[in-house]
């Protein structure tokens, strides 16, 4: 299968993710801040999950990572499109159900809701969930050793160095609502773990 079957969707699915998150971008700019956990370590995660959304695209418009490419198969191709397009729906679903309490680094906002419906009903990190997804997605439509895995690392990134501080700062923050919430509900994979 041409490389570039590959290349487009992935493309296309990037072009998504951004057309998703925009217009919760602008409506977070308009909301202040009360409570901000951006410490270094923050920093350091975001900016490597920069790189990680930063590479599909360089490998998609310029030859420098041609050489780590290896031949597409249809199959993944397929099982990557259906991740990829699971990854997405839950995207969408997490910023919809999140709404105005969504933003990029660790904060509380003023007039911040604890959301525990929708997706967040059976699980605390639906977004995270669909990182993975896209990044899962990923791995089996770009064909090359760099740049399939670079968004299955920003998740495991998330996941070993977020996940924590973040619940820590719901529980601070909500106290016994957010005990009950997180006791009656698993991390990613509703009713498993
Ligand atoms: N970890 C969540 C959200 C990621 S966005 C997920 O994977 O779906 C990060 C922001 O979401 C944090 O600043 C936090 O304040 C907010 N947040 C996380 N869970 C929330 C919830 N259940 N209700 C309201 N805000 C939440």
């Amino acid at each position: 299968m041409s490389i570039w079957v590959g290349k487009i969707a992935l493309l296309i699915g990037i072009l998504a993710v951004v057309a998703i998150r925009a217009p919760h971008g602008k409506e977070r700019s308009k909301i202040k801040t009360v409570v901000s956990r951006r410490g270094k370590l923050e920093i350091a995660l975001l900016a490597l999950a920069w790189i990680g959304s930063v590479l599909p695209l360089l490998w998609i418009v310029t030859p420098f990572l041609a050489f780590a490419d290896y031949t597409l198969s249809p199959i993944s191709f397929g099982m990557g499109v259906a991740f990829f397009v699971l990854g997405l729906w839950t995207f969408y679903r997490s910023h919809a159900d999140l709404s105005t309490n969504w933003s990029l680094s660790l904060n509380i906002l003023e007039n911040h809701t604890l959301i525990t419906t929708g997706i967040y009903k059976n699980i605390r990190h639906p977004m995270y969930a669909a990182i993975f997804l896209q990044g899962l997605g990923q791995a089996l439509i770009a064909s090359n050793w760099l740049v399939g895995p670079s968004n299955l690392c920003v998740f495991l990134l998330l996941f070993a160095f977020r996940l924590r501080p973040e619940e820590q700062m719901m529980a601070q923050h909500f106290g016994p609502d957010y005990e009950t919430y997180r006791n009656r509900t698993k991390r990613i994979i509703p009713r498993v773990w």
